[in-house]
């Protein structure tokens, strides 16, 4: 493999994907880049078969290898939601700052100490050939009920979620200090590994 095609359009994602890939020694692109400019609906219900979804759709329409996360935020006292549906519970057109608000007000009547929650990825390689592959990867920590930091864009609830053992969010973490703990970080870590003994 000399080439790989990141299956998104999410600008946050495709920043920290590059991070998390560049010593790969790889030509990397994003969707936009490889020519795809449509994503499949994501119908499916859980991050696995959203991810192949992804993925899949890129490597069909490229004939090249193709990477995809799909992620998401599962609140405890809210059974798990957002979820697979993170990027849409505001509704379509929300915007970043919507999607927070809409988490905040879901976790108005919830206090401090019950707002557990955990950030899932689950990232799909695909190869030209169609053979397929998972990795995952999660993190715990808790849900803030003032924003903090700055916000990257796409990844709307970083400056919400602090994981367990720090008191920083995500948004007030450098990109390095995120991609070495995050749930995205984690599953591209599994993902390099296994690309070493391909
Ligand atoms: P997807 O593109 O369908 O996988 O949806 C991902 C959504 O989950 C994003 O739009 C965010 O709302 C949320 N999300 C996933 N990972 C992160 C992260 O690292 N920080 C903040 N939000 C995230």
């Amino acid at each position: 493999m000399k080439k790989l095609i990141f299956a998104t359009h999410n600008q946050g994602k495709v920043k920290e994907m590059r991070a998390l890939m560049a010593d790969l020694g790889l030509e990397i692109l994003s969707a936009e880049e490889a020519g795809v400019h449509e994503d499949p609906v994501e119908d499916g219900l859980t991050f696995a078969e959203n991810a192949l979804k992804k993925a899949r759709f890129v490597a069909v329409k490229t004939g090249e290898w193709a990477v995809a996360d799909d992620s998401g935020m599962m609140i405890d006292a809210l059974d798990g939601r957002p979820g697979v549906h993170s990027a849409r519970w505001a509704g379509e057109g929300a915007g970043d700052a919507g999607l927070v608000n809409h988490t905040l007000e879901q976790l108005r009547d919830v206090e401090e100490s019950a707002r557990g929650a955990s950030f899932h990825s689950v990232v799909a390689l695909v190869s030209p050939e169609g053979h397929e592959w998972t990795f995952e990867g999660v993190i715990e920590g808790h849900v803030v009920s003032t924003p903090r930091g700055t916000p990257r864009p796409k990844l709307a609830d970083d400056v919400l979620f602090v994981p367990v053992g720090y008191d920083k969010t995500f948004a007030q973490m450098s990109d390095e200090q995120k991609n070495a703990l995050s749930h995205r970080g984690q599953a591209f870590q599994k993902l390099k590994e296994h690309l070493a003994h391909l």
